[in-house]
């Protein structure tokens, strides 16, 4: 049983729905605003030591990683988020001091991204905490971005860093010391709010979704819903200078590392090979660092790993919340 399995149970059960609607299978669902534009709505759940553990997670980096899951996936639809409501099932071991803290910090984030709580759920847990966010964002309907619409030819791009965020997880949950850059970014994931809504705008731009799961697996997934294939450059993907150091004094694979590795939160996307070296350029000039061309869609149906143009027989191990499942 793994997590698709699970949500196709409930996919199949809803394929007919209102016009202008689209439901389960992207980042976020899409429902009319009644205006001319779109609503878009993404639900993440947290789990006490599935996604995080409270002997380094404290309140404070607890409250900014739930946002910022969440943002990830309005950024990801090319979205502003407007909206959060917020779930909380606690336990009796965490008292009004945790509460406290956890809310102011969860507040501030809200404010500094212009975003008002507007409601949510709180409840007693007798196995642990469960944070839920849910975020509602708006856009117009021409900027919106989906899994489903790259094509054979365009050109594979991601924003943002791959691979960081495991390793730190790595050495939280080793108990290694030092390495604190590494732990931050996975502490304090920062969604790229900014880089979504510009990317959104660019027409050029044919498919976008969040790396949530590993580049490998989510790439996959993209290409399974814009019905094509992929051929992914591995030497096109660059490890940073901190995670190339990390890799090596921790005697980790970096590949697998920035393949598989969960939780980067970088934007994946693709472009039309017509209009790649334009956009890229004027990426780089407003965000200041570039977008990687990581590899081409393909009309094959699988995802290839390319090394130097030969197909990598690179065996790697996918990130799963459902590992034991
Ligand atoms: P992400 O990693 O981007 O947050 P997920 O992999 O969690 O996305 O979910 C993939 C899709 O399945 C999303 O459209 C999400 O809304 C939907 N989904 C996940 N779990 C459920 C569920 N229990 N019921 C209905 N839809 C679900
Ligand atoms: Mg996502």
């Amino acid at each position: 049983m793994n997590e698709e399995d699970i949500i196709k149970l409930f996919k199949h059960k809803f394929t007919s729905l209102p016009d202008g609607v689209f439901g389960i299978g992207d980042d976020a669902a899409i429902i009319p605003d009644g205006q001319g534009q779109k609503y878009v709505i993404s639900q993440d759940h947290m789990a006490e030591d599935v996604h995080f553990r409270l002997a380094y997670f404290d309140p404070e980096n607890l409250a900014h990683k739930s946002l910022h899951t969440n943002l990830s996936d309005i950024a990801a639809m090319g979205a502003t988020p407007l909206y959060v409501l917020l779930g909380l099932a606690l336990p009796r071991t965490l008292d009004m001091t945790w509460a406290e803290r956890f809310s102011e910090a969860f507040s501030k984030s809200c404010l500094q991204h212009k975003i008002f709580l507007i409601g949510g759920d709180t409840t007693r847990s007798n196995h642990g905490l469960f944070i839920s966010v849910t975020i509602i964002g708006r856009t117009p309907e021409k900027n919106l971005k989906f899994r489903h619409g790259a094509r054979p030819g365009d050109i594979i791009c991601v924003a943002g860093s791959l691979g960081e965020t495991y390793v730190g997880l790595y050495t939280l949950e080793k108990n290694i010391p030092g390495f604190q850059d590494l732990k931050d970014k996975s502490l304090r994931p920062l969604a790229l709010e900014a880089e979504g809504q510009w990317l959104g705008n660019e027409t050029c731009v044919t498919a976008m979704m969040d790396v949530s799961d590993g580049l490998y697996t989510d790439l996959t997934r993209m290409m399974k819903c814009s019905k094509s294939g992929a051929c992914l450059d591995l030497e096109a993907l660059k490890p940073s200078p901190m995670l190339l150091d990390a890799s090596k004094i921790l005697n980790l694979d970096v590949m697998q590392c920035m393949l598989a590795g969960g939780e980067d939160y970088a934007l994946l996307l693709t472009i039309s090979e017509s209009e790649i070296n334009e956009v890229s350029t004027k990426f780089e000039q407003r965000f200041g660092y570039p977008l990687q061309k990581i590899g081409t869609v393909t009309d094959g149906l699988n995802v290839k790993l390319l090394q130097n143009g030969v197909e990598s027989p690179f065996e790697y191990d996918s990130y799963s919340h459902f590992d034991d499942a």
